[in-house]
């Protein structure tokens, strides 16, 4: 499904004239810093719809003729067309806020071939200077960037209940591009069985914040390692058969972290593939992997209790087993040591450590880590 663009025009592309906001000469009309540039970079990168929409108030009445609005806008999309930026729609409201237009921003009105279900919103963008930009995101079920001062604009959002919907605030239109450039890398899944529910969300660009609920408290230690030492956000609960055993429950959750794991990475431009690390504390614990899309798993991890904690120890092998195939990871374990807890938590965090490696993204890099052309 394809992403989608809406821009908005005024404050946004174009400077907003301070007093009677219109931008009714050539002589009112200027382009703000960076804006070819960077949308030339996105217009370049990312196969997307472009939409400006905007609403000039009273347009085509006395208080704000047609004849001075047009050559205008025209001279905007033509300067932006020239440099590989084309629109494929625009959309004008010309209403006055007081008759509430359901046209006018933030109202989806003239946006309706966009909500059928035909794109891709939750990746699509809304870039505009006003909160009625951020709320007609929200509207749409799309992230916004509010194009404000950092600082200003993020109390604003948070004061207006709209940080959720604002995937950042910039008045920067190349940090504009390179957010738009890299998509968000999170992915919300549920999975109902006989066996298991489970609501499982991730974020590989987060900072290590975990809220973890299996069931089984030791599961629930390793999966909070995983999240911090990885460096990703993982929220997961889970609500599985215990009353047979611990089986069903850690498989069926490492299955569900592997597809989010998956979906996540996306199309793997610009990340680092490969990701390895050392010994760990008392055990000596190797993890090495590559996220290159063949399961394969290396296990070289004996324990000689039957359980550590609530968590049988065979199924520390089902675990990673079931989320290198979901994931289609590459994944090698080896770990040796006296103490059966220290050597299982070395494993996870070796694991976290690995994965925040290969994770690691250069979001102005779009080229992918292999030779083949696709991973
Ligand atoms: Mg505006």
């Amino acid at each position: 499904m394809k992403r989608v663009l809406f821009i908005d025009r005024d404050g946004t592309l174009v400077v907003e004239p301070p007093i009677d906001y219109q931008i009714d000469s050539l002589e009112k009309l200027e382009f703000r810093p960076r804006v070819f540039q960077s949308l030339a970079y996105v217009a370049a990168r990312l196969d997307c719809e472009w939409v400006m929409v905007t609403n000039q108030d009273g347009m085509g009445t006395p208080a704000f003729p047609a004849e001075t609005f047009w050559p205008v806008q025209q001279k905007i999309v033509r300067a932006l067309e020239n440099e590989g930026i084309c629109f494929d729609q625009v959309c004008i409201d010309t209403s006055f806020p007081e008759e509430n237009r359901p046209t006018r921003k933030p109202g989806t009105a003239m946006l309706a071939r966009y909500t059928t279900g035909e794109y891709d919103l939750a990746h699509s963008f809304v870039i505009g200077d006003r909160l009625t930009d951020v709320q007609l995101a929200a509207n749409l079920g799309c992230r916004a960037i509010y194009f404000a001062p950092a600082e200003q604009g993020m109390a604003e959002v948070e004061a207006t209940g709209l940080a959720g919907v604002c995937e950042a605030v910039t008045d920067d239109w190349w940090k504009v591009a390179q957010i738009v450039c890299s998509a968000t890398r999170r992915v919300s899944l549920e999975r109902h069985t006989a066996e298991t529910d489970i609501r499982l969300s991730l974020n590989l660009d987060g900072t290590g914040r975990t809220d973890i609920h299996t069931g089984l408290g030791f599961f629930d230690h390793m999966l909070d390692q995983l999240g911090r030492h990885a460096g990703i956000d993982l929220a997961v609960t889970v609500d599985g058969d215990l009353w047979v055993d611990e089986h069903h429950t850690i498989e069926d959750t490492a299955l569900v972290l592997g597809e989010a794991l998956g979906r996540a990475l996306g199309d793997k431009r610009g990340i680092a593939r490969y990701g390895f690390s050392l010994p760990m504390d008392d055990a000596l614990c190797r993890v090495s992997l590559d996220l290159g899309g063949r399961p394969w798993l290396v296990w070289k991890a004996d324990f000689h209790r039957e359980k550590i904690g609530d968590v049988p120890t065979e199924m520390f092998f089902h675990f990673f087993k079931s989320l290198s195939d979901a994931a289609r990871i590459n994944l090698h374990v080896e770990a040796e040591g006296a103490n059966e807890h220290h050597k299982i938590e070395a494993i996870f965090k070796a694991f976290a450590r690995a994965l925040r490696m290969a994770i690691k993204r250069d979001i102005t890099d779009h080229t992918l880590p292999s030779t083949k052309g696709m991973l």
